[in-house]
């Protein structure tokens, strides 16, 4: 092999192993972002799993209830209640002051 068709030769590897490197490159962060995009939705799905209509506090089943058109979430055990994103807002914009605090009543069993 003379100088001139080395020369070629480590041209021909250069420029390939830059284009074969860069597609390595690209298909790794592509794999990557598949990977982070599933183990997110898996973990999403897992903890949702794991914690769905579960207690913060105590870890027991919570139990929707429907009250005076508002859902809470009590906690069969300890009676911490949750509220959905939205719900407190609505009964605070739909409920005049007397009938907020009726319903204050009957949420706290008194
Ligand atoms: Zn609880």
């Amino acid at each position: 092999m003379d100088e001139r068709s080395r020369k070629r030769e480590d041209d021909w590897f250069l420029q390939n192993e830059k284009k074969l490197l860069e597609e390595a490159r690209k298909a790794r962060e592509k794999r990557d972002a598949e990977r982070q995009a599933k183990e997110t939705a898996e973990q999403r799905s897992r903890l949702k799993e794991l914690h769905w209509m579960k207690c913060p506090k105590c870890g027991h089943d919570l139990k929707t209830q429907a009250l005076e058109g508002i859902e809470i979430d009590r906690c069969t055990f300890c009676e911490g209640f949750f509220v959905d994103a939205g719900e407190l807002e609505l009964l605070f914009l739909k409920k005049g002051a007397g009938q907020r605090q009726s319903f204050m009543r009957r949420l706290l069993g008194i």
